[in-house]
């Protein structure tokens, strides 16, 4: 094995072991690390993680315990029709996994979140948690809207972090994250043009990665796997190029990431941690580095399903299947996700205007039987590349 396989290979390792860490080992070396450090958690899908940088904090993505967590307890709280992510998010609170965190951030994406941040509160009223009132529309009030509650949040992690957060080191939290988000975009990139390159299943841990990893370490992993995997001796092979969509909150387990790859499907866009790109290009360098993060949220948010934009559902994924040259796509969104099963029928329709074949499966965070998605991917890879439609 060549030294750079062997480092990809540990690179590799290292994001899974990570991924795999309901106990977030790695949250809780860095507060060791040094006495008074302190970690914000944040639930899906979107809260400007450099406010919490700049307080001298680690934000930590929080997505649900996956696979990993066995649910006793956090079932009790929830009715049956919903989502699976509350249910471990609370089994995880209940068992201490998150007590490292000293403050919990709730944006608004739909009512179990909301509901989640209701229980949270009652459960540990000694800890801060916000919940976040994302606007819902992309005019002047709802501009001016998202800045007050940015605001207030950014008066809020100041006072928990005992200092309040100055506008020089908020504008280099956003230079840090810029290159973040320039990072991600470069493998989203190459996997959009080589996908046998950088295959999901290897992309999703190391994006993943940076739900735990301060910013300026996965910035640095993001790099030595980018250089790693555009150099490794892969081929290509005859697999129907696909995107995923509705899978933005909720995520699938790794398996079912890796099932749609060995049934013969490249993934070449997807809505995974959708965290991580929502806002498109970098936030500008400015004098109130606070307004301009409104102002790139509220004009340069992708469409999502937890966003109320009023015209034109679908479009901006039907130009998007285009430029990345997408087969088909492949709805996948976690079972009763309202958001992501509401916006599907329109999704659907814009897709089958556009002539691009799709498919529909639903999914929870602890699935563990993949052979009926394996066979209707693998089914829906066959007829693509067999007869140019589904
Ligand atoms: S998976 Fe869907 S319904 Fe569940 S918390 Fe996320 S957005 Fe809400």
């Amino acid at each position: 094995m060549s030294e750079s396989t062997a480092e990809l290979q540990s690179l590799l390792k290292r994001a899974e072991a990570l991924y795999h860490d309901m106990h977030f080992g790695a949250v809780r070396a860095w507060k060791d690390a040094e006495p008074g450090r302190r970690a914000v958690g944040i639930l899906p899908v979107w809260f400007p993680r450099e406010l919490i940088h700049a307080a001298g904090m680690l934000p930590v993505s929080v997505m649900g315990g996956g696979d990993d967590v066995e649910i006793i307890k956090g079932d009790a709280y929830f009715q049956s029709y919903i989502c699976h992510l509350p249910r471990s998010t609370m089994e995880m609170s209940l068992n201490g996994g998150l007590d490292m965190l000293d403050a919990m951030i709730f944006p608004s994406i739909c009512d179990v979140i909301r509901n989640l941040s209701g229980m949270w509160q009652l459960l540990f009223p000694d800890r801060p948690a916000w919940y976040f009132d994302m606007p819902q529309s992309s005019d002047a009030i709802g501009r001016r809207f998202c800045g007050r509650e940015l605001a207030e949040l950014r008066d809020a992690l100041g006072a928990l972090a005992g200092s309040s957060i100055e506008d020089d080191v908020l504008r280099e939290s956003v230079r840090l994250y810029n290159e973040n988000r320039r990072l991600v975009e470069a493998l989203y990139e190459t996997r959009r043009e080589r996908p046998w390159l950088c295959p999901t299943s290897e992309l999703y841990v190391v994006l993943r990665a940076g739900n735990v990893l301060p910013v300026e370490e996965h910035n640095a992993m993001l790099r030595s796997y980018a250089e790693l995997a555009g150099g490794a001796e892969r081929h290509a092979i005859d697999n129907a190029r696909v995107v995923v969509v509705g899978s933005f909150c909720e995520q699938p387990p790794l398996n079912l990431i890796r099932t749609i790859e060995r049934a013969g499907c490249y993934i070449v866009d997807d809505d995974l941690l959708l965290g991580n790109r929502l806002v498109r290009g970098d936030v500008p360098d400015s004098d109130d580095p606070l307004d301009t993060i409104v102002g790139t949220f509220i004009d340069h948010a992708r469409e999502a399903s937890f966003l109320y934009r009023p015209a034109d559902k679908g479009a901006e994924l039907v130009q998007g299947l285009e430029a990345c040259r997408a087969e088909g796509v492949l709805f996948c969104a976690p079972s009763f996700c309202d958001p992501a099963l509401l916006d599907q029928p329109m999704l659907v329709e814009a897709v089958e205007e556009a002539g691009i074949p799709h498919t529909s499966f639903k999914y929870a965070e602890n699935t563990g039987q993949f052979q009926v998605i394996r066979e209707q991917a693998g089914t829906f890879a066959d007829s693509i590349k067999l007869w140019g439609a589904a």
